[in-house]
């Protein structure tokens, strides 16, 4: 049952044990070959919604570089293998080199390596999620911290209002952060979801909720809502599923809905967030398919980002 979570320990402690040669030569070899226009070669294939598909074939170089290509605002470069330097000349270690016991260890004290350790896979039709596949819900806290604001006050100061379209919300705008730019992508997933049908429309036409200072229920992590990245909707009946209202256990998720891939219109909507670097919590086997969330490090590929 802890499948996932010794991948992802062992993924851990392998690099931390073993920073060796064959390391950096495996390294080198996936940097030389992306560079050679292969990469198609070594993706992996877009069905696998599942860990053990998607912890393997990337180093620790290309998940650091990821980031720093998707908040060009905020971090300057990699200094060696392991350092990400800060625009303002502050330092942050990639691997934080602390063994995580399990899955709920590496969500509570995740690294920005842990954090880069799941791939999104961005499209759809999407297969339900296997056990513990939670593609972006593992956040390394600080680092969200330090762009979007240090507490409620500093965050409060970035956002800016958004003209939601489809809003029936009587103000018809929605405070979301303009760090990073994300308040301008969703101002392009709007107009992306003015494009489609009235019926797929109507699906995120009652925003409830982007930016709220608070944990994740139950625990002492703070939401992405805290930093004004995400926005909640309420999704026409049978679709809104959150797995701890469907689940006994604390940390264990409820059945997966698998219902909901079957939606087209939902598809067409998850779709038009993802093409502008949002991430949907209907992916994840601790799902909340209310969920969507900026998350721009989760779509670099190959030295760009889709998200333009
Ligand atoms: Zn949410």
């Amino acid at each position: 049952m802890f499948a996932t979570h010794s991948r992802i320990t062992n993924f851990t402690r392998g690099i931390a044990d073993d920073v060796s040669s064959r390391v950096y030569l495996l390294a080198f070899a996936i940097l030389f070959i992306a560079g050679h226009g292969l990469a198609g070669a070594i993706e992996p294939p877009s069905e696998a919604n599942g860990p053990k598909d998607t912890t393997t074939p990337e180093s620790p170089l290309a998940g650091a570089a990821r980031l720093v290509k998707a908040y060009p605002e905020f971090l300057a470069r990699m200094n060696g293998s392991n350092v990400l330097v800060w625009k303002d000349g502050t330092e942050t270690a990639y691997d934080d080199g602390i063994p995580k016991a399990d899955y709920q260890d590496v969500l509570d004290r995740a690294s920005l390596k842990d954090q880069m350790s799941v791939e999104y896979p961005a499209g759809w039709p999407f297969v339900a999620p296997s056990k513990d596949f939670d593609p972006g819900r593992i956040r390394n806290g600080p680092f969200f911290l330090k762009m979007y604001g240090n507490s409620e006050a500093e965050v409060r100061k970035r956002l800016q209002a958004v003209q939601w379209a489809t809003t029936s919300q009587k103000e018809g705008a929605v405070l979301f952060s303009s760090v990073n730019g994300a308040a301008a992508a969703l101002e392009r997933v709007g107009a992306e979801i003015a494009k489609l049908s009235p019926d797929a429309r109507a699906y995120v036409a009652n925003p409830i909720g982007t930016f709220s200072w608070r944990t994740i229920e139950g625990t002492r992590r703070l939401s992405p809502h805290s930093f004004g990245i995400a926005m909640d909707f309420q999704l026409p009946k049978g679709l809104t599923h959150y797995w701890k209202w469907e689940s006994k256990e604390s940390s264990q998720s409820g059945t997966y809905p698998a219902a909901v891939l079957e939606d087209q219109r939902l598809g067409q909507v998850v779709q038009a967030f993802e093409k502008h670097g949002f991430i949907w919590g209907g992916k994840w086997s601790h799902y909340d398919t209310m969920h969507f969330e900026f998350r721009p490090e989760l779509f670099v590929r190959e030295g760009r980002t889709n998200t333009e």
